[in-house]
């Protein structure tokens, strides 16, 4: 197959290559050459079937689609329908479940008492030691907002497990972005839209991707084909920044995960798509319950699949989460300076922008790119 007759280049099949491949070809018209490295298309958000039960799964952690943003609702719409699923989260705390985000239910529920949303604030500044001054870290905002005891239940080790990092490392900023209820409300999302995709993601992926002008390279690394390219294509690549540059300025460092499948006979094993295991002496962070995300489907089987969630420092195999340290940053920024001086190449994504995205955002990314970075350029490519 001769690489050098494609002028757009694509590296990276997940939602930012591919919704950047369907923008090129349905808008301009132009021919795609879509590399891959995996052997399936769909970056992080992949979904596929297990044999055995017919449940479908999302292979890289639950991903649930959640959007205020019209245009990309309107946008990711002409692909995919997507269910009425409602994400709802639950922690296991010596044996009981609560409900997460922390709401009165489970402030209720972990001191058996019965207060009113009224009554949350003078509760908690009782159990609170008054602080002499700011909170400096995570901790310490975390204890002078919720107290030490809800703290400690469902916080504290979770996010040792999760970073391995001691929480009073880590800025008091970070905790503003946990939501803590002082009502019932359980849904995890507020966003308009939200569920996951009815037949699937694994399914919106192959329509993203169905316009004949795009060539998908599967098992096929960016790095070991790139001198085949033609010279002066344009290339959107969804990879690690670092990488691109071959490390020049040091490796970012990365949060990955894995997750351990078991089989099991009973026909609903946890009653819910995702469980917190916030205790140290638990290794793994959640267990995932993938037939729950589609209450429309009528799976039969009366077995379940689950999914141990560990976490982990990442090799350089398989880059999750960013870790947002000031080292990684000061080297992202060199990177980042590098990318901005090149001519037809954009850098973007999760891996390529070294930052952690909801769906919609890269989706909403991508489209930007495209309108504004590439489509503009059009008159000018050979
Ligand atoms: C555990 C987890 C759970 C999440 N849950 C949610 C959720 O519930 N809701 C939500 O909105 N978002 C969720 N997200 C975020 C979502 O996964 C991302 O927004 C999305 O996957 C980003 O797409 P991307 O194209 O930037 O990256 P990716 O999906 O990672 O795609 C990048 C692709 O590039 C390929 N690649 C990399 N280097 C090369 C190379 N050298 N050559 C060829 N190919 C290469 C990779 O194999 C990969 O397929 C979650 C993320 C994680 C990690």
């Amino acid at each position: 197959m001769d690489l050098s007759e494609y002028s757009f280049v694509i590296v990276g099949s997940g939602l930012l290559g591919s919704v950047v491949a369907e923008r090129i070809t349905s808008q301009l018209g132009q021919k795609i050459l879509l590399i891959e490295k995996r052997n399936h298309v769909g970056g992080n958000c992949f979904s596929e079937v297990d044999k055995e039960t017919n449940i479908e799964f999302h292979k890289y952690g639950t991903h649930i689609f959640h959007t205020d943003n019209e245009r990309v609702w309107k946008y990711i719409n002409q692909f995919t329908n997507f269910n009425s699923y409602r994400h709802q989260v639950l922690s296991s705390y010596q044996n009981k479940i609560y409900q997460l985000p922390i709401n009165l239910e489970t402030i209720n529920s972990f001191y058996n008492i019965t207060l009113k949303p009224f009554e949350v604030d003078d509760f908690l500044a009782r159990l609170k030691t008054p602080l002499e001054k700011a909170p400096s870290n995570f901790e310490e905002k975390a204890i002078s907002i919720i107290g030490k005891d809800l703290y400690e239940a469902f916080i504290k080790s979770y996010t040792e497990k999760q970073w391995q990092v001691d929480p009073k490392q880590l800025p008091a900023s970070i905790f503003n972005r946990l939501p803590f209820r002082k009502n019932y409300h359980e849904s995890y999302y507020f966003d308009k839209w939200q569920g996951v995709p009815t037949d699937g993601y694994a399914t919106m992926f192959n329509k993203l991707l169905s316009d004949k002008k795009i060539t998908v390279l599967l098992n096929t690394d960016f790095f070991s084909v790139r001198n085949q390219l033609k010279k002066n294509a344009i290339i959107i690549y969804s990879g690690p920044i670092d990488k691109f540059f071959d490390y020049r300025f040091g490796k970012l460092s990365w949060r990955t995960l894995s997750f351990h499948q078991e089989t099991i006979s009973v026909e609903d094993f946890q009653g819910n798509a995702v469980i917190n295991y916030p205790e140290k002496e638990i290794p793994y962070i959640r267990i995932h319950e993938p037939k729950h995300l589609h209450p429309e489907r009528n799976y039969t089987t009366e077995k379940t699949i689950i999914f141990k969630e560990y976490s982990m420092k990442d090799d350089g195999k398989n880059p999750f989460y960013p870790i947002l340290s000031d080292d990684n940053q000061q080297k992202y920024d060199l990177y980042k300076k590098e990318a901005d001086q090149l001519k037809n190449v954009f850098i973007a994504g999760r891996l390529g922008d070294y930052k952690y995205y909801d769906m919609h955002q890269t989706i909403e990314k991508a489209l930007d790119i495209f309108e504004t970075g590439i489509a503009p350029q059009i008159g000018t490519i050979s």
